[in-house]
């Protein structure tokens, strides 16, 4: 079964930032920036394992000390990712304290943080209630691709967005699910066993409907093996769940290279939560704040196809307005004028020349792409694209030097050229 997650932006539209991110079913949630967070109850602080902190403005890490207080003595532990400095806020945060008591508490409440560095290299660190949170080294990390957490079920990756200082926006990307079908597998004479592992691997990889998949099992008759194609497979006795993607923006610059990782990093997002702090009309206030206005916010939408768009941290000088700033968005995320158009597509990622190396989707002419000739098994393929071993979700455009290509069902599609500027 799916697990059922639902996301919280605690404080609502007005409010600190913290988005909380629940794993109804598994007892456990996570928590991107630590504002204030007197509204979550102590069950709720209780369920984080992991907390994402996008820079260290007090608006976004002044919560941790209530956060601490809860876990001390209680929590097993609690991951932490940061920006470049994280681990010193963090030490400097836990040295404003006495803890000559905390040895007895029961459990040795550990916080262990991850500082990531512009090219993903993380330092880390640990704090342990046993040993008075003194820090203690950790082994160095690599989170290639930004890829700060990467589970069976679900990974959360990051971009270094531009705030005057560097700021993190986080991706959170459910995996694809695939749920086997056991009466359909009888229906074809197969049983299941541990092949199925194997299966669910090809799934994932994407791989061609004529890959052979080796299903073997054994039952009171002995051992049974036969090789039955990926695609007969997937038709008859495969349901795929595609994952749901939760993007979360705040506190960037309204500039075009924020504007264009912010398209990738949410691009075909099911929700994006993304600040939107001031309006149009105030916009030189806001690029003296580096915060978006509620237009670049909903430009950037549009840019990433996000298919809901939350916007947050809107600036208390509109209290009462609130309604002013959701129409700016949503006007910008809907207009499709030329110019429109053209400032959309300057924000999309440059993914450069196809590397015969690297893992690629076919790309074709725009007249010859037939959604039915191009994907028989509409409901059951995976809905990306690769581009020099990268997945794109369907729908995302990227520009390829001066071409424009959209995700269309596992192969690119040319939207036509762009006059180079
Ligand atoms: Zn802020
Ligand atoms: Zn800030």
């Amino acid at each position: 079964m799916r697990p059922a997650i639902s996301a919280e932006l605690v404080n609502g539209a007005f409010g600190d930032p913290v988005l909380y991110l629940d794993f109804r079913d598994a007892r456990r949630a996570l928590l991107f920036d630590v504002g204030d967070v007197g509204l979550l109850p102590p069950r709720k602080l209780l369920r984080i394992t992991d907390l994402f902190v996008s820079h260290t403005h007090m608006d976004h890490f002044a919560g941790f000390d209530r956060l601490l207080r809860v876990c001390l003595g209680r929590g097993p532990r609690l991951r932490l990712y940061g920006p470049p400095g994280f681990l010193e806020r963090l030490e400097h945060k836990l040295a404003a304290y006495t803890w000559n008591l905390v040895h007895r508490y029961p459990g040795d409440f550990t916080l262990e943080a991850r500082e990531i560095a512009p090219d993903w290299s993380a330092r880390a660190a640990r704090f342990r209630s046993g040993g008075a949170f003194a820090r203690e080294p950790l082994p160095g990390a690599q989170c290639a691709g930004g890829v700060l957490l990467d589970e069976p079920a679900f990974r959360v990756r990051a971009e270094f967005l531009d705030h005057g200082i560097p700021c993190l926006g986080f991706a959170f990307e459910e995996k694809a699910h695939v749920n086997v079908w056991k009466n359909r597998l009888a229906e074809m004479g197969l049983a299941v066993g541990p092949w199925l592992r194997e299966l669910k691997r090809a799934v994932a990889e994407d791989r061609a409907d004529d890959t052979p998949i080796r299903v073997r099992w054994h039952d009171h008759e002995g051992a049974h093996e036969r090789h039955v194609a990926l695609g007969e497979l997937r038709a008859r006795a495969l349901q795929i769940v595609p994952g749901q993607k939760i993007a979360y923006v705040t506190d960037v610059r309204g500039t075009p290279e924020n504007a264009a990782r912010i398209a990738r990093l949410a691009a075909g997002a099911d929700v994006l939560y993304i600040e939107a702090v001031f309006l149009e009309a105030d916009g030189a206030h806001a690029e003296r704040k580096q915060h978006l206005t509620a237009a670049q916010a909903g430009r950037i939408a549009r840019a990433a196809r996000a298919r809901n768009v939350v916007p947050f941290h809107f600036s208390p000088r509109y209290l009462g307005r609130e309604a002013e700033l959701r129409a700016e968005l949503e006007r910008a995320r809907a207009d499709t004028t030329d110019a429109q158009e053209m400032a959309v597509k300057e924000t999309l990622p440059q993914v450069g020349a196809p590397d015969p190396e690297l893992k690629n989707s076919p790309i074709i002419d725009e007249g010859e792409y037939d959604p039915e000739e191009a994907s028989p098994g509409l409901e059951t393929e995976a809905p990306v694209c690769y581009f020099n071993g990268e997945a794109f979700a369907l729908g995302t455009y990227v520009r390829s030097g001066s071409e424009l290509l959209k995700c269309e069902r596992g192969v690119w599609v040319r939207k036509g050229e762009q006059r180079p500027d």
